[in-house]
């Protein structure tokens, strides 16, 4: 008997352990009474769906720092045991997969955590699933929830990790109290410190990249991006603020009103503030709302107070204790609302969804564009991760709207790339290619300039009509080059970041490359400067140079120009002194306190995952100019040096550049060279809003600088005019010395983006490379009008000799969320041609 007693016993306290439990069961702790590891919110919800039939749990995929990336649906059994159907059938009736359906299911995403130190949203997520699986079961009879409990699992674990490790037990609610201050770079952004919420349309970071493959599959009705604000605030959610994107549907902006009043009945209930329609507009495309918006679906994001600062509790302004369990039953209350309002509504969500993806009276049917092919590829593969489908010419002439005239012209269009809006995502097409965007109003959150013709440095031509799109590829090649048995050297074109990649590999393979100060022609072929030139007297001592040249060209699909004569046809041969040897330099960066980590983040980002080569970076805490006895190049990203380029530390600097070292400044960095003895950098004017990293906190600020006029401006106007001194991201037309190596592999013009005001005088005693000339010429976003006046007669890009070394002034930081593919050049250029003579060797 007692046997019998025992094993009853043991399958009873099995059948116990493995029921579904509370997020507080399972955890040990009430929520919001601790800040959970990304780890133990993964375990919650396998709990989750090992003892629920109506939850799925999948991973999409890993971070940076390898934590996982995970996505759970939630429906109601029957739903799942038929659940690749309703996610066809959703395709099916947005024309995204051949075939018909008329689909009943609501489809609702919800992302939670997208900034890491916003971190009251992911135990929302764990509360929601529990409440929807146990309470709100019958919302699930007809909606399936895609639940994404943690967009950016490092940074989440970045600032829960410090918390977990500097608070006081009890918390301390003094907001001076050492845990409301998290130190640089914060948990905000990802690994490499990108916003992940500004990267949905350019998708550089490997969470966006492996979250679009599963949205694109799924392709919700509704999206809700979860984040928090200042602790002053009080809730916000939808509808949002003008300006509005004008591809956003009626139905789209009236749904949001509907969810938002829905919201508003529990928040009235309860007696919480909220508010609405005065902040966080839909117009840049980048976003875990105006993304999902573009793609038809309704896309919200949502604000709770809190913020790296909340800790675990706060005392507010208002005298209000702020805690992380009131945030977390907020967050799980929209959340909730957010189903209810898509279960009562399902099949409206799904005619209308079928409805937006109807786009046959766009303006614009097709864009056409041409140019280097490396910058083609880059872009189709752009168009690849949204799944944007696209063709090529097999030629005839296209009239229409021209980028580069900024007016009607035309173009021969064999072999270009043709993007058309006759498709399902054809609103996205246009959000993405169009030359300017329609701003309703000028007070964005954001950037109101991003067209990719630009940002990819190819012609383009926006067409009324329909161009076809049944040709082949041009620029595809398979390359496989065999080494030849003789040869003087090799020759590449210098025109694009591939070629760049090319460099980096042969530099780090000790394969000594120069290249070309002058336009050169061998056997009647011509290159134009920047050419790289590979000699084997250069390489004399490598037996196996020829064969680890062949090797890393096919690699990188670069043609190589093979001559058995270093005689050139027009006097400059391989001995030249203008062809010149490329320096393997090495290069340090600064980061830490004063640098803007979002700058920092882009450059960490480009070297390790798009160059591809080594740079060292150092803390500004342990800067001295000493420590770069060991470099030839230092780079400071956009931030306020002042701490650290005290007029000791830029004497030191001067000298080091004197004997050779190069610094590239970037954005603000400019301004601490300002007025600084011996380097020749100065403003235009009093410096209006040079704020360019708006992204780096939730409220974005516009400086507001007081003329005389100004003063009289009534109260409730003040914002308003603040409009003029303002650009906020908008691209301009600036010439360039093609004959200067920082503007090796492009032409005489080029388009920026420009994040601010900011205004220098062209260099005296250096080389303007880029500048703009008489009044500037804007070809889209937003400038007001004495910002655009005082951007006239500036320098954006500049070189100053200084003794053997350089200053390398970079006023727009062509490497800013890493999307304007065609600026990073520039700073390939200045690494390693401009002022070359020092070599790093
Ligand atoms: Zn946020």
């Amino acid at each position: 008997m007692s046997r019998i007693f025992t094993l009853l016993f043991v399958l009873v306290s099995i059948s116990v352990s493995a029921q579904l439990q509370s997020p507080a069961d399972y955890l040990g702790y009430e929520l919001g009474t601790e800040f959970s590891r990304h780890a133990d919110v993964v375990d919650y919800f396998e709990h989750v769906a090992e003892q629920s039939d109506m939850v799925i749990y999948n991973s999409y995929g890993k971070t940076n720092e390898r934590r996982p990336l995970t996505y759970a649906i939630v429906s109601s059994p029957k739903n799942l045991a038929n659940i690749e159907n309703i996610r066809k059938d959703n395709l099916k009736n947005a024309g995204l997969e051949s075939g018909s359906a008329s689909p009943q299911v609501a489809i609702v995403w919800l992302s939670y955590n997208v900034h890491g130190n916003e971190a009251s949203s992911t135990e929302a997520a764990m509360n929601t699933v529990y409440k929807l699986i146990t309470e709100k079961k019958a919302w699930l009879e007809n909606t399936v929830v895609i639940m994404d409990p943690c967009v950016n699992p490092d940074g989440r674990d970045r600032y829960v990790n410090w918390y977990n490790q500097v608070k006081s037990t009890p918390y301390d609610k003094k907001q001076v109290a050492a845990e409301h201050s998290e130190p640089w770079p914060g948990g905000r952004a990802n690994h490499y410190l990108f916003d992940l919420n500004r990267d949905w349309a350019w998708a550089t970071q490997v969470e966006s990249q492996q979250r679009l493959k599963i949205y694109n599959q799924w392709m919700p009705h509704v999206h809700v991006d979860f984040h928090e604000q200042g602790i002053n605030n009080p809730y916000y959610f939808a509808p949002a603020v003008e300006p509005y994107h004008e591809i956003i549907s009626d139905f789209q902006r009236e749904f949001q009103v509907s969810i938002g009043k829905n919201h508003a009945k529990y928040f009235d209930r309860e007696g919480w503030l909220f508010f609405t329609r005065e902040s966080f507009d839909l117009l840049y495309p980048s976003y875990g709302d105006t993304y999902p918006m573009f793609m038809g679906a309704i896309g919200m994001t949502y604000e709770q107070a809190g913020h790296g600062r909340a800790g675990l509790g706060i005392m507010n302004d208002d005298g209000f204790e702020l805690t992380l369990i009131d945030r977390v039953a907020h967050h799980t209350t929209t959340g909730l609302s957010t189903i209810e309002m898509a279960s009562l509504n399902a099949t409206k969500l799904n005619t209308e969804f079928k409805k937006f993806f109807q786009n046959g009276n766009l303006k614009y049917k097709s864009y056409v564009l041409k140019g280097n092919s490396d910058k083609v590829n880059a872009l189709t593969q752009l168009l690849d991760k949204h799944e944007i489908k696209y063709g090529f010419s097999n030629g005839g002439s296209v009239n229409g709207f021209s980028y580069a005239q900024n007016g009607t012209s035309s173009m021969n269009a064999a072999g270009a790339l043709v993007v058309s809006t006759n498709q399902p995502k054809g609103k996205m097409v246009k959000a993405l290619f169009e030359q300017d965007a329609k701003l309703s109003d000028p007070l964005t959150y954001d950037i109101t300039a991003w067209s990719v013709p630009y940002a990819y440095g190819l012609d383009c031509i926006a067409s009324t009509s329909l161009v076809s799109a049944n040709g082949s590829n041009p620029a595809f090649k398979q390359i496989n080059q065999v080494a030849p048995s003789s040869i003087a050297g090799y020759i590449v074109p210098w025109n694009s970041m591939s070629d760049a990649v090319f460099l980096s590999e042969l530099l780090q393979n000790d394969i000594r490359v120069r290249f070309s100060e002058k336009d050169l022609s061998f056997n009647g072929k011509k290159f134009n400067k920047g050419s790289l030139v590979i000699t084997k007297s250069d390489n004399r001592t490598n037996n196996e140079f020829m064969a680890t040249v062949t090797k890393i060209a096919n690699k990188n699909s670069r043609d190589l120009y093979v001559t058995t004569t270093s005689f050139s046809d027009n006097g400059f041969d391989f001995g030249s002194s203008n062809i010149k040897m490329v320096p393997k330099n090495r290069i340090a960066v600064l980061k830490g306190s004063g640098t803007s980590s979002l700058s920092y983040g882009a450059i960490w980002h480009f070297f390790e995952t798009q160059l591809k080569y080594p740079i060292t970076s150092i803390d500004t805490d342990d800067f001295s100019v000493r420590s770069l006895k060991d470099f030839q190049v230092l780079i400071i990203p956009n931030g306020y040096y002042g701490r650290v380029l005290t007029d000791d530390a830029l004497g030191d600097l001067r000298t080091w550049i004197r004997s050779g070292g190069k610094v590239i400044a970037v954005g603000r960095a400019l301004s601490s060279f300002v007025g600084k003895d011996g380097f020749s950098i100065a403003r235009n004017e009093d410096p209006s809003d040079d704020s360019d990293d708006s992204d780096d906190s939730e409220d974005s600020e516009d400086t507001d600088n007081a003329t005389d006029d100004d003063k009289l401006i009534p109260y409730d106007q003040r914002e308003r005019n603040g409009v003029k001194d303002l650009i906020t991201g908008s691209i301009y037309k600036v010439t360039l010395d093609a004959s200067h190596p920082m503007a090796f592999g492009y032409d005489d013009s080029y388009f920026s983006l420009k994040l601010g005001g900011s205004s220098y005088k062209f260099l005296e005693n250096g080389y303007n490379v880029g500048y703009m000339k008489g009044d500037a010429i804007s070809v889209s976003g937003f400038s007001g009008d004495e910002a655009k006046a005082g951007l006239s007669n500036s320098m954006i890009f500049g070189e100053e000799r200084m003794g053997s070394g350089s200053m390398v002034y970079m006023v727009d930081d062509v490497l800013f969320r890493s999307f304007w593919e065609n600026g990073k050049l520039f700073l390939v250029n200045s690494l390693f041609f401009v002022n070359s003579n020092v070599a790093g060797l």
